[in-house]
């Protein structure tokens, strides 16, 4: 009886199986993927072509404590070179990774991701950071959560999703860590970033975050879409240190390319 159970769901599981992989068949013939810049068929996976891909505004040479472009070809990893702004700075994050320039196409990918409902951009672009981020973490010690940088819940009540959160999905799924959108809350509604002059922006998140359940960890990732002064993840890294966190790195998907005053 036991051997006729275990057969019989041997079977299912192989049927089972067969469609899955019959449906991705058709899904493939019937809806290949298409560039989002181009139109072009794109990859097996993935909404982009690989001479897009290959053309995007990839970072090449910024500081590792703080994203900003740097004068000359500096390896990211070399933690000693930092940028004149962050030399001898106590930062309240370690390292800074942004994966492109916020330069056209990405740009535009991510206005029409935050504002136009285009969520498919969300995974094209978290699947390249996540290629980014699987090469830059190749030799040490990933970070055990993912935190995107929370949105206050009227604006994300308006928009429908937190475009961060949407980027960190596929990040979460390639590097196997969690993403934790519970544990860290936006407590006040704060002008957008990208409206104040720099000198107004630190003031403008100060005790924006809470933390709303206490974290089990000690090395986190914060997650935003684009980084410009850094001010949002200063603040939101004073939070989660205040909450027992030892060590945060900084995860982006592009870096303004205006150098910080
Ligand atoms: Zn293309
Ligand atoms: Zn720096």
């Amino acid at each position: 009886m036991l051997v006729y159970k275990k057969n019989s769901f041997t079977c299912f599981n192989n049927i089972a199986k067969l469609f899955v992989n019959l449906k991705f068949i058709i899904q493939k013939l019937t809806f290949p993927r298409r560039c989002v810049l181009c139109a072009a068929r794109g990859q097996d996976d993935l909404d982009i072509c690989i001479a897009c891909a290959g053309d995007l505004p990839y970072m090449k040479n910024a500081c590792p404590s703080c994203g900003a472009i740097l004068p000359n070809e500096m390896a990211v990893e070399d933690t000693t070179k930092q940028c004149g702004a962050c030399f001898g700075q106590n930062l309240p994050f370690q390292c800074v990774y942004a994966a492109f320039l916020y330069q056209n196409p990405i740009a535009q990918l991510l206005i029409d991701l935050k504002f136009n409902q285009k969520l498919l951009y969300a995974k094209v672009l978290g699947t390249l950071m996540a290629d980014y981020l699987e090469k830059c973490y190749s030799k040490k010690n990933k970070p055990q959560l993912i935190i995107p940088v929370p949105l206050h819940k009227k604006r994300l009540r308006e928009r429908g999703y937190n475009q961060a959160l949407e980027l960190a999905r596929p990040i979460e799924k390639r590097l196997q860590i969690p993403v934790d959108k519970y544990s860290c809350v936006r407590v006040k509604q704060t002008a957008a970033q990208s409206l104040l002059p720099f000198d107004e922006r630190q003031s403008n998140v100060r005790q924006a975050f809470a933390i709303r359940k206490p974290l089990a960890v000690k090395y986190v990732a914060i997650f935003d879409d684009i980084l410009t002064t850094g001010s949002t993840v200063k603040e939101l890294s004073q939070v989660l240190r205040k909450a027992g966190v030892t060590k945060i790195d900084v995860w982006c998907c592009a870096k303004t390319v205006v150098a910080d005053p």
